[in-house]
């Protein structure tokens, strides 16, 4: 009764939380309190054009230490049809019993709902000794994963844009706030190497498609284009709708020709793409480097300056703010970040 109550209390502090990376944190915690595991590992399931991919997000150990893996890039991810234990649980939703390779230790698989289908997965592997978990263990856990899914699909209701399903604007101040926290601590610890980017993505002549189509038809290609940019980056990258015809994309971890190309393939998809009725629709996309100290406005204002750049020279085309500032084709503005950052 005691494991019960307590069961109760930390669900009740992890649906306090609306930071999803807290979120995974408190659930490892959760599972590996209430039945004394060996280990737990949280996973989200990531779609790879069609592949589902699975990405460690965090694993608690025996000593109840908390392992967050370095990021890796989509390939990289392991594939769920390569663990048999992980598709099944995928697939049935059920909780899946299996052996730790060829040790005599038992773990069970648990899948996270998600909107439609199962966003992650969470292995619960017990030390030796210890026979699989009871039936009754696992319907509690089963239960209270079923209720952190709620939980999460009520966050996104309120994170996510009605129409096109990205995160909203009000979402980007605080997800923006601890990146360029993320950014200042793996600079500090050396690892600078792995910058992150935010871009601004504005669909070209717009206004003209609402004119000649209508608004629906305006609303329908709001959709696609947030569907290609959702194909287009990984689940990690952040997609918001700015509002109108307006996106702003962050991407972490990437070195300046790994941004361009994945802000450059979207471009490509796009403007390569049949829209119902309209025919081809283009979009220009500015972008900045997201430095240490960097306020969202400056940010902003620098990929909004590449953004302008782009709309001035032709629309349908990437631009960089550092790229046009070190090429003479922009003016550096002494009240930006880089430079307040000096003093
Ligand atoms: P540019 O290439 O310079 O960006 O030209 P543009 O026509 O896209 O730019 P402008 O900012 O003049 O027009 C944006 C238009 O977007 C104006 C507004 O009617 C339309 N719009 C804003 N929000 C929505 C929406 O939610 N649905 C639809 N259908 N249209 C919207
Ligand atoms: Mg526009
Ligand atoms: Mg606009």
């Amino acid at each position: 009764m005691h494991a019960i109550s307590k069961l109760i209390e930390t669900f009740a502090l992890t649906t306090a939380q609306r930071d999803r990376d807290q979120i995974d944190v408190s659930m490892a915690r959760l599972l590996h309190d209430f039945v004394g595991a060996e280990k737990v590992t949280v996973y989200r399931l990531i779609d790879d054009n069609g592949t589902h991919r699975v990405e460690q997000r965090i694993c608690i150990d025996a000593c109840g230490r908390e392992h967050a893996p370095p990021k890796q890039s989509l390939g990289e991810l392991p594939a769920l049809r390569g663990h048999a234990h992980w598709y099944e649980c995928k697939l049935t939703l059920d909780p899946v019993h299996y052996q730790i390779g060829s040790t005599d230790r038992m773990g069970t698989v648990f899948a996270l709902p998600g909107e439609q289908a199962a966003a992650g997965l969470i292995e619960v592997e017990l030390g030796p000794n210890r026979e699989c978990l009871q039936p009754r263990d696992v319907r509690m856990i089963n239960g209270v994963l079923k209720l952190l899914g709620n939980h999460l699909a009520i966050l996104d209701y309120g994170e996510r844009d009605t129409l096109t399903g990205l995160l909203n604007r009000r979402t980007f101040d605080q997800s923006f706030g601890r990146i360029v926290e993320h950014n200042r601590i793996v600079g500090r610890e050396g690892g600078a190497g792995r910058p992150a980017w935010f871009a601004i993505a504005d669909i070209d002549l717009f206004k003209s498609i609402n004119d000649r189509y209508g608004h629906l038809f305006g609303d329908d290609v709001l959709l696609l284009v947030a569907r290609l940019m959702r194909q287009t980056f990984r689940d990690s990258d952040q997609l918001f709708r700015f509002g109108g015809e307006e996106f702003v994309i962050v991407l972490e971890g990437m070195q300046a020709e790994g941004a361009e190309a994945a802000l450059e393939r979207l471009r490509r998809r796009i403007a390569e793409y049949s829209f119902p009725q309209v025919g081809q629709v283009t979009i220009s996309i500015g972008y900045t480097r997201i430095g240490p100290a960097d306020p969202p406005v400056t940010c902003f204002d620098r990929a909004d300056a590449a953004l302008y750049y782009a709309k001035q020279h032709g629309r349908n085309q990437v631009r960089c703010h550092e790229a046009l500032i070190s090429g003479g084709q922009l003016e550096k503005r002494p009240e930006s970040a880089a430079d307040v950052e000096l003093f």
